[in-house]
Protein backbone atom coordinates (compact mmCIF):
# COMPACT_ATOMS: atom_id res chain seq x y z
CA UNK A 1 0.00 0.00 0.00
CA UNK A 2 1.27 3.75 -0.83
CA UNK A 3 0.54 5.92 1.58
CA UNK A 4 2.07 9.74 1.82
CA UNK A 5 3.96 10.62 5.00
CA UNK A 6 2.09 13.40 5.38
CA UNK A 7 -1.09 11.27 5.34
CA UNK A 8 0.29 8.85 7.81
CA UNK A 9 1.60 12.34 9.74
CA UNK A 10 -2.03 13.53 9.61
CA UNK A 11 -3.27 9.75 10.84
CA UNK A 12 -0.95 9.93 14.20
CA UNK A 13 -2.24 13.19 14.84
CA UNK A 14 -5.63 12.33 14.52
CA UNK A 15 -5.46 9.19 16.76
CA UNK A 16 -3.29 11.21 19.25
CA UNK A 17 -5.97 13.81 19.25
CA UNK A 18 -8.77 10.91 20.10
CA UNK A 19 -6.58 9.92 23.02
CA UNK A 20 -6.49 13.22 24.20
CA UNK A 21 -10.10 13.50 24.19
CA UNK A 22 -10.95 10.18 26.58
CA UNK A 23 -12.07 11.12 29.80
CA UNK A 24 -9.78 7.98 31.16
CA UNK A 25 -6.75 9.60 30.37
CA UNK A 26 -6.74 12.13 33.09
CA UNK A 27 -5.53 15.59 32.55
CA UNK A 28 -2.13 15.94 34.38
CA UNK A 29 -2.56 19.92 36.03
CA UNK A 30 0.17 22.11 36.89
CA UNK A 31 0.33 23.69 40.31
CA UNK A 32 -0.76 27.02 38.77
CA UNK A 33 -4.10 25.82 37.82
CA UNK A 34 -4.83 25.70 41.54
CA UNK A 35 -6.26 29.10 42.53
CA UNK A 36 -5.33 30.60 46.33
CA UNK A 37 -8.77 30.40 47.70
CA UNK A 38 -11.68 27.81 47.59
CA UNK A 39 -15.47 27.56 48.28
CA UNK A 40 -17.15 26.07 50.75
CA UNK A 41 -20.76 24.98 51.51
CA UNK A 42 -20.85 25.86 55.31
CA UNK A 43 -23.59 24.72 57.21
CA UNK A 44 -23.74 27.76 59.83
CA UNK A 45 -27.18 26.81 61.04
CA UNK A 46 -30.66 24.36 60.66
CA UNK A 47 -31.46 24.65 57.21
CA UNK A 48 -28.95 27.14 55.61
CA UNK A 49 -25.43 26.55 53.91
CA UNK A 50 -23.53 29.70 53.16
CA UNK A 51 -21.11 29.35 50.45
CA UNK A 52 -17.57 30.87 51.97
CA UNK A 53 -14.40 31.35 50.89
CA UNK A 54 -10.87 30.62 52.30
CA UNK A 55 -7.21 30.10 51.70
CA UNK A 56 -6.40 26.68 50.35
CA UNK A 57 -3.92 25.49 53.37
CA UNK A 58 -0.38 24.66 52.41
CA UNK A 59 0.03 21.53 51.52
CA UNK A 60 2.48 18.87 53.44
CA UNK A 61 4.53 16.31 52.79
CA UNK A 62 1.53 13.43 53.67
CA UNK A 63 -1.09 15.75 52.32
CA UNK A 64 -3.52 15.70 49.75
CA UNK A 65 -5.17 18.38 47.84
CA UNK A 66 -8.19 17.34 45.57
CA UNK A 67 -10.19 19.31 43.62
CA UNK A 68 -13.79 18.06 43.92
CA UNK A 69 -16.05 17.41 40.85
CA UNK A 70 -19.24 15.48 42.66
CA UNK A 71 -20.70 14.43 45.73
CA UNK A 72 -23.90 12.75 46.63
CA UNK A 73 -26.33 13.62 49.38
CA UNK A 74 -26.59 11.03 52.05
CA UNK A 75 -29.57 10.58 54.56
CA UNK A 76 -27.23 11.74 56.72
CA UNK A 77 -26.33 15.16 55.44
CA UNK A 78 -30.03 14.99 54.96
CA UNK A 79 -30.65 14.76 59.21
CA UNK A 80 -27.26 16.78 60.24
CA UNK A 81 -29.01 19.96 58.03
CA UNK A 82 -32.34 19.63 59.53
CA UNK A 83 -31.72 19.58 62.88
CA UNK A 84 -27.78 19.13 63.48
CA UNK A 85 -28.60 15.96 65.64
CA UNK A 86 -24.47 15.71 65.72
CA UNK A 87 -23.65 19.16 66.90
CA UNK A 88 -21.12 20.15 64.34
CA UNK A 89 -22.18 23.28 63.43
CA UNK A 90 -20.71 25.12 61.64
CA UNK A 91 -19.63 22.31 59.42
CA UNK A 92 -18.53 21.88 55.81
CA UNK A 93 -20.94 18.21 54.76
CA UNK A 94 -20.51 15.79 51.86
CA UNK A 95 -18.86 12.48 52.70
CA UNK A 96 -19.76 10.87 49.20
CA UNK A 97 -17.32 13.14 47.11
CA UNK A 98 -15.20 12.67 44.70
CA UNK A 99 -12.12 14.45 42.89
CA UNK A 100 -9.01 14.59 41.20
CA UNK A 101 -5.78 15.37 42.92
CA UNK A 102 -4.10 18.51 41.97
CA UNK A 103 -1.14 18.33 44.51
CA UNK A 104 0.45 15.92 47.12
CA UNK A 105 3.41 15.62 49.56
CA UNK A 106 6.44 14.23 48.32
CA UNK A 107 5.78 11.52 51.20
CA UNK A 108 2.31 10.29 49.45
CA UNK A 109 3.14 7.49 47.06
CA UNK A 110 0.82 5.02 47.39
CA UNK A 111 -3.39 4.98 48.14
CA UNK A 112 -4.87 2.72 51.34
CA UNK A 113 -4.82 -0.56 49.49
CA UNK A 114 -1.48 -0.14 47.58
CA UNK A 115 -1.96 1.47 44.35
CA UNK A 116 0.31 3.65 43.00
CA UNK A 117 -0.83 7.60 43.55
CA UNK A 118 -0.65 10.33 41.44
CA UNK A 119 -1.39 13.88 40.89
CA UNK A 120 -4.34 13.52 38.19
CA UNK A 121 -5.71 10.66 39.89
CA UNK A 122 -9.07 10.73 40.71
CA UNK A 123 -9.66 9.68 44.26
CA UNK A 124 -12.28 9.08 47.03
CA UNK A 125 -11.75 9.05 50.85
CA UNK A 126 -12.54 6.94 53.51
CA UNK A 127 -12.04 7.54 56.88
CA UNK A 128 -9.44 9.46 59.09
CA UNK A 129 -7.30 6.87 60.47
CA UNK A 130 -6.66 7.14 63.65
CA UNK A 131 -4.49 4.12 64.95
CA UNK A 132 -7.17 2.30 66.09
CA UNK A 133 -5.61 -0.60 65.89
CA UNK A 134 -9.32 -2.51 65.04
CA UNK A 135 -9.83 -1.05 62.03
CA UNK A 136 -7.53 -2.55 59.63
CA UNK A 137 -7.64 -2.94 56.14
CA UNK A 138 -8.01 -6.31 55.19
CA UNK A 139 -9.50 -8.29 58.01
CA UNK A 140 -13.18 -8.83 57.44
CA UNK A 141 -13.76 -9.64 61.02
CA UNK A 142 -12.24 -6.44 62.73
CA UNK A 143 -14.83 -3.84 63.10
CA UNK A 144 -16.67 -1.51 61.08
CA UNK A 145 -15.90 1.67 60.23
CA UNK A 146 -18.73 3.27 62.09
CA UNK A 147 -18.37 6.07 64.39
CA UNK A 148 -14.88 7.15 63.11
CA UNK A 149 -14.00 10.36 61.39
CA UNK A 150 -14.66 10.69 58.09
CA UNK A 151 -14.35 14.09 55.81
CA UNK A 152 -17.48 15.09 55.67
CA UNK A 153 -18.76 15.30 59.26
CA UNK A 154 -15.56 16.75 60.53
CA UNK A 155 -16.67 20.37 62.82
CA UNK A 156 -14.82 22.93 60.92
CA UNK A 157 -11.43 23.99 62.00
CA UNK A 158 -8.33 26.27 60.99
CA UNK A 159 -8.50 24.54 57.72
CA UNK A 160 -11.79 24.66 56.59
CA UNK A 161 -11.89 22.36 53.87
CA UNK A 162 -12.55 19.13 55.72
CA UNK A 163 -15.73 18.26 53.66
CA UNK A 164 -16.87 17.25 49.61
CA UNK A 165 -19.25 20.17 49.40
CA UNK A 166 -16.92 22.36 48.33
CA UNK A 167 -14.39 23.11 45.20
CA UNK A 168 -11.65 22.17 46.91
CA UNK A 169 -10.78 19.21 49.41
CA UNK A 170 -7.57 18.78 52.11
CA UNK A 171 -6.89 15.17 52.69
CA UNK A 172 -4.16 15.04 55.54
CA UNK A 173 -1.97 12.72 56.00
CA UNK A 174 -3.10 9.56 57.83
CA UNK A 175 -6.46 9.61 56.10
CA UNK A 176 -7.14 6.73 53.88
CA UNK A 177 -7.60 7.49 50.30
CA UNK A 178 -8.40 5.29 47.43
CA UNK A 179 -7.47 5.46 43.69
CA UNK A 180 -10.22 5.23 40.83
CA UNK A 181 -9.31 6.73 38.01
CA UNK A 182 -10.85 3.52 36.22
CA UNK A 183 -14.13 4.68 37.50
CA UNK A 184 -16.54 7.23 35.83
CA UNK A 185 -17.77 10.21 37.69
CA UNK A 186 -21.38 8.40 38.38
CA UNK A 187 -19.86 4.99 39.63
CA UNK A 188 -17.70 7.16 41.56
CA UNK A 189 -20.09 9.10 43.38
CA UNK A 190 -22.21 5.70 44.05
CA UNK A 191 -18.86 4.32 46.36
CA UNK A 192 -19.73 4.82 49.53
CA UNK A 193 -23.81 4.23 49.60
CA UNK A 194 -22.78 1.01 47.65
CA UNK A 195 -20.10 -0.04 50.33
CA UNK A 196 -22.95 -0.29 52.35
CA UNK A 197 -24.67 -2.75 50.60
CA UNK A 198 -21.38 -4.56 49.76
CA UNK A 199 -20.76 -4.64 53.83
CA UNK A 200 -24.63 -6.14 54.45
CA UNK A 201 -24.28 -8.73 51.63
CA UNK A 202 -20.81 -9.84 53.01
CA UNK A 203 -22.98 -10.06 56.94
CA UNK A 204 -25.95 -11.91 54.67
CA UNK A 205 -23.10 -14.30 53.85
CA UNK A 206 -21.64 -14.35 57.09
CA UNK A 207 -24.92 -17.04 57.77
CA UNK A 208 -24.40 -19.16 55.50
CA UNK A 209 -27.80 -19.33 54.48
CA UNK A 210 -27.30 -16.71 51.33
CA UNK A 211 -26.43 -19.28 48.63
CA UNK A 212 -26.37 -18.94 44.95
CA UNK A 213 -29.80 -19.58 44.04
CA UNK A 214 -31.58 -18.45 47.47
CA UNK A 215 -35.06 -16.35 47.70
CA UNK A 216 -34.46 -13.36 48.41
CA UNK A 217 -36.69 -10.51 49.69
CA UNK A 218 -35.53 -6.79 49.88
CA UNK A 219 -37.89 -4.88 52.16
CA UNK A 220 -37.68 -1.12 50.57
CA UNK A 221 -36.53 -0.01 47.47
CA UNK A 222 -35.12 3.57 48.08
CA UNK A 223 -31.54 3.32 46.87
CA UNK A 224 -30.58 1.55 49.89
CA UNK A 225 -32.90 -1.13 49.12
CA UNK A 226 -31.89 -1.07 44.73
CA UNK A 227 -28.51 -1.00 45.45
CA UNK A 228 -28.79 -4.06 47.57
CA UNK A 229 -30.85 -5.78 44.89
CA UNK A 230 -27.67 -4.66 41.99
CA UNK A 231 -25.23 -5.64 44.47
CA UNK A 232 -27.30 -9.47 44.98
CA UNK A 233 -27.97 -9.76 41.07
CA UNK A 234 -23.87 -9.05 40.30
CA UNK A 235 -23.30 -12.06 42.50
CA UNK A 236 -25.51 -14.58 40.87
CA UNK A 237 -28.96 -14.36 42.99
CA UNK A 238 -31.76 -14.79 40.36
CA UNK A 239 -35.01 -14.86 42.66
CA UNK A 240 -35.18 -11.77 44.02
CA UNK A 241 -38.25 -10.12 45.72
CA UNK A 242 -38.91 -6.39 46.19
CA UNK A 243 -41.11 -4.61 48.83
CA UNK A 244 -41.89 -0.89 48.13
CA UNK A 245 -45.26 1.15 48.62
CA UNK A 246 -44.12 3.15 45.63
CA UNK A 247 -44.84 1.59 41.91
CA UNK A 248 -41.86 4.09 40.31
CA UNK A 249 -39.41 2.51 43.04
CA UNK A 250 -40.41 -0.30 42.44
CA UNK A 251 -40.64 -0.23 38.88
CA UNK A 252 -36.79 0.85 39.10
CA UNK A 253 -36.18 -1.99 41.40
CA UNK A 254 -37.21 -4.78 38.15
CA UNK A 255 -34.55 -2.73 36.37
CA UNK A 256 -32.31 -3.49 38.71
CA UNK A 257 -32.70 -7.06 38.59
CA UNK A 258 -35.67 -7.56 41.22
CA UNK A 259 -37.63 -10.57 39.73
CA UNK A 260 -40.83 -9.98 41.27
CA UNK A 261 -42.53 -7.25 42.75
CA UNK A 262 -45.42 -6.32 45.72
CA UNK A 263 -46.49 -3.46 47.07
CA UNK A 264 -47.46 -3.60 50.36
CA UNK A 265 -50.04 -0.62 49.92
CA UNK A 266 -52.28 -3.54 47.73
CA UNK A 267 -52.41 -5.58 51.03
CA UNK A 268 -54.91 -4.86 54.13
CA UNK A 269 -52.37 -6.81 57.01
CA UNK A 270 -49.87 -8.80 57.01
CA UNK A 271 -50.87 -11.94 56.79
CA UNK A 272 -52.70 -10.83 53.19
CA UNK A 273 -48.97 -9.33 52.65
CA UNK A 274 -46.67 -11.98 53.53
CA UNK A 275 -49.20 -14.77 51.14
CA UNK A 276 -48.48 -12.47 48.10
CA UNK A 277 -45.07 -12.50 48.73
CA UNK A 278 -45.19 -16.08 49.28
CA UNK A 279 -47.15 -16.14 46.12
CA UNK A 280 -44.17 -14.19 44.19
CA UNK A 281 -41.79 -17.02 45.05
CA UNK A 282 -44.18 -19.56 43.66
CA UNK A 283 -45.35 -21.01 47.20
CA UNK A 284 -42.39 -20.57 48.87
CA UNK A 285 -41.23 -18.85 51.87
CA UNK A 286 -37.95 -16.97 51.22
CA UNK A 287 -34.21 -18.11 52.38
CA UNK A 288 -33.55 -14.73 53.08
CA UNK A 289 -34.57 -11.09 53.75
CA UNK A 290 -32.83 -8.00 53.70
CA UNK A 291 -35.07 -5.62 55.86
CA UNK A 292 -33.79 -1.97 54.02
CA UNK A 293 -36.40 0.80 55.42
CA UNK A 294 -36.02 2.38 58.68
CA UNK A 295 -39.85 1.80 59.63
CA UNK A 296 -40.03 -0.32 63.23
CA UNK A 297 -43.46 -2.08 61.41
CA UNK A 298 -41.29 -3.12 58.65
CA UNK A 299 -39.30 -4.57 61.07
CA UNK A 300 -41.82 -6.29 62.72
CA UNK A 301 -43.49 -7.32 58.83
CA UNK A 302 -40.60 -9.10 57.69
CA UNK A 303 -40.12 -12.11 60.15
CA UNK A 304 -43.75 -13.12 58.17
CA UNK A 305 -41.87 -13.68 54.72
CA UNK A 306 -39.19 -16.02 55.61
CA UNK A 307 -39.15 -19.61 55.90
CA UNK A 308 -38.42 -21.97 58.63
CA UNK A 309 -34.19 -21.95 58.91
CA UNK A 310 -34.07 -18.90 56.93
CA UNK A 311 -31.69 -16.01 57.70
CA UNK A 312 -32.19 -11.61 57.87
CA UNK A 313 -30.10 -9.07 57.62
CA UNK A 314 -31.69 -5.74 59.43
CA UNK A 315 -29.60 -2.88 57.80
CA UNK A 316 -32.25 0.05 57.41
CA UNK A 317 -32.08 1.73 61.05
CA UNK A 318 -29.05 3.26 60.36
CA UNK A 319 -29.96 6.34 62.71
CA UNK A 320 -32.19 5.41 65.89
CA UNK A 321 -35.79 4.48 64.54
CA UNK A 322 -37.36 4.37 67.57
CA UNK A 323 -37.97 0.20 68.89
CA UNK A 324 -39.77 -2.20 66.95
CA UNK A 325 -42.51 -4.94 68.17
CA UNK A 326 -41.83 -9.23 67.56
CA UNK A 327 -42.85 -11.89 68.74
CA UNK A 328 -39.94 -14.41 70.15
CA UNK A 329 -41.47 -17.62 69.58
CA UNK A 330 -43.16 -17.07 66.57
CA UNK A 331 -40.67 -14.95 64.55
CA UNK A 332 -37.21 -15.66 65.71
CA UNK A 333 -37.10 -19.05 67.92
CA UNK A 334 -39.74 -21.56 66.50
CA UNK A 335 -38.52 -20.85 63.30
CA UNK A 336 -34.33 -20.92 63.97
CA UNK A 337 -34.08 -17.71 61.97
CA UNK A 338 -30.40 -16.31 62.13
CA UNK A 339 -29.90 -13.03 61.82
CA UNK A 340 -27.17 -9.90 61.48
CA UNK A 341 -27.18 -6.22 61.71
CA UNK A 342 -25.32 -4.54 59.50
CA UNK A 343 -24.18 -1.02 59.99
CA UNK A 344 -21.57 1.19 57.49
CA UNK A 345 -18.76 -1.01 55.84
CA UNK A 346 -15.00 -2.17 56.63
CA UNK A 347 -11.93 -0.74 54.53
CA UNK A 348 -12.45 -4.00 52.42
CA UNK A 349 -15.96 -3.34 51.89
CA UNK A 350 -14.45 -0.40 49.70
CA UNK A 351 -11.97 -2.04 47.92
CA UNK A 352 -14.83 -4.94 46.87
CA UNK A 353 -17.33 -1.67 46.02
CA UNK A 354 -14.99 -0.65 42.70
CA UNK A 355 -15.51 -4.42 41.44
CA UNK A 356 -18.81 -4.30 42.34
CA UNK A 357 -19.45 -1.39 40.50
CA UNK A 358 -17.33 -2.37 37.18
CA UNK A 359 -19.13 -5.98 37.48
CA UNK A 360 -22.87 -4.51 37.61
CA UNK A 361 -22.34 -2.16 34.40
CA UNK A 362 -20.80 -5.21 32.87
CA UNK A 363 -24.36 -7.00 33.06
CA UNK A 364 -25.71 -3.73 32.34
CA UNK A 365 -27.06 -2.53 35.76
CA UNK A 366 -28.65 0.98 35.31
CA UNK A 367 -26.67 2.22 38.80
CA UNK A 368 -26.27 5.68 37.36
CA UNK A 369 -30.09 6.28 36.58
CA UNK A 370 -29.75 6.27 40.47
CA UNK A 371 -28.71 9.79 40.60
CA UNK A 372 -32.08 11.33 39.72
CA UNK A 373 -30.89 15.08 40.60
CA UNK A 374 -27.44 17.41 39.74
CA UNK A 375 -26.99 20.55 41.80
CA UNK A 376 -24.66 23.01 41.67
CA UNK A 377 -22.47 23.78 44.71
CA UNK A 378 -24.53 27.46 45.44
CA UNK A 379 -27.71 25.25 44.49
CA UNK A 380 -27.40 23.24 47.92
CA UNK A 381 -29.76 24.63 49.95
CA UNK A 382 -31.81 23.84 47.28
CA UNK A 383 -30.18 20.23 46.65
CA UNK A 384 -31.03 19.67 50.62
CA UNK A 385 -34.26 20.59 50.71
CA UNK A 386 -35.20 18.23 47.54
CA UNK A 387 -33.41 15.59 49.64
CA UNK A 388 -35.93 16.62 52.78
CA UNK A 389 -38.69 15.87 50.15
CA UNK A 390 -37.86 12.43 49.02
CA UNK A 391 -38.15 13.85 45.71
CA UNK A 392 -36.23 11.48 43.67
CA UNK A 393 -33.69 8.91 45.04
CA UNK A 394 -29.81 9.87 44.91
CA UNK A 395 -29.26 13.83 44.51
CA UNK A 396 -25.88 14.43 44.02
CA UNK A 397 -23.75 18.44 44.11
CA UNK A 398 -22.00 17.93 41.11
CA UNK A 399 -18.86 21.02 40.44
CA UNK A 400 -18.96 22.14 36.49
ZN1 LIG B 1 -23.49 8.36 53.36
Amino acid sequence: MDMKSTDIEKIVRQVLENLGSKEAVPKKRSVQDIPDRARVAMLTRAEHFDIQEYPIPEVGDDDILVKVEGCGVCGTDAHEFKRDPFSLIPVVLGHEGTGEIVKMGKNVKKDSAGKPLAVGDKVVTCMIFKDNPDITMFDLNKQNVGGADVYGLLPDDDKHLNGWFSDYIFIRGGSTVFNVSDLDLDSRILIEPCAVLVHAVERAKSTGILRFNSRVVVQGCGPIGLICIAVLRTMGTENIVALDGEDKRLEFAKRMGATEVVNFKNYKGIEALAEAVREAFGGHGADFAFQCTGSPAAHSNIYKFIRNGGGLCELGFFINGGDATINPHFDICSKEITTVGSWVYTLRDYCTTFDFLKRAKGIGLPLEKLITHRFPLDKINEALETNLKMEGLKIAIVNE
